[in-house]
Order: C-alpha cells, then structure tokens, then sequence
C-alpha cells in the first residue's frame, strides 16, 4: 500500500495514503494486479445471445492469439487453447 506515517509532532501521526488518479486497470482475475488486457472471448448468454467476456487480464494471463485478440484461461481453454484439455 503506498502510505506514509507523517510525524506531526508532540506523538502526533497523520497517514498519507497516495490513491491512483484516474481509472487504474481492473485487476486481472487470475493474480489481481493491474490487468492491462482484456479478455476478447465470445460467451453465450442465458438468452441466447453473445457478450464478449471482457474479464481484466495481466499480460501473463492473458492467451494471446496471432491476431492480437486476448483471452482469459477459461475462454482459452473453451476454443481449445491454453494448454487445457485435449
Ligand atoms: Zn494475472
Ligand atoms: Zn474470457
């Protein structure tokens, strides 16, 4: 956490906590820092549509394909990349 004990003298403490400007990343889902990515993945919905998943990736957690999509593991493993189930 980037917070600082201040001494204000007399035993007196302030804590300065510097808080991010502006959006910071969502955090990825897999590790929780900053993910830089977004996951590209099609998913169904219940009412038979698609949304594209869009779940927060690190750049080590996101499967990268040629084209410059981004995927999350589960996206990944769904169109049988990632290293998951044969
Ligand atoms: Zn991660
Ligand atoms: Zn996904």
């Amino acid at each position: 956490m980037p917070c600082r004990r201040i001494d204000m003298g007399e035993g007196t403490f302030a804590i300065a906590c510097t808080r991010g400007r502006g959006a910071r990343p969502k955090p990825c889902i897999v590790c929780g820092r900053d993910g830089a990515r977004l996951c590209d993945g099609v998913l169904p919905t219940p009412s038979g549509g698609t949304r594209v998943c869009s779940v927060a990736l690190c750049s080590e957690h996101s499967v990268r394909l040629g084209s410059g999509s981004d995927y999350c593991p589960s996206c990944a493993a769904a169109r049988g990349l990632g290293g998951g189930a044969p």
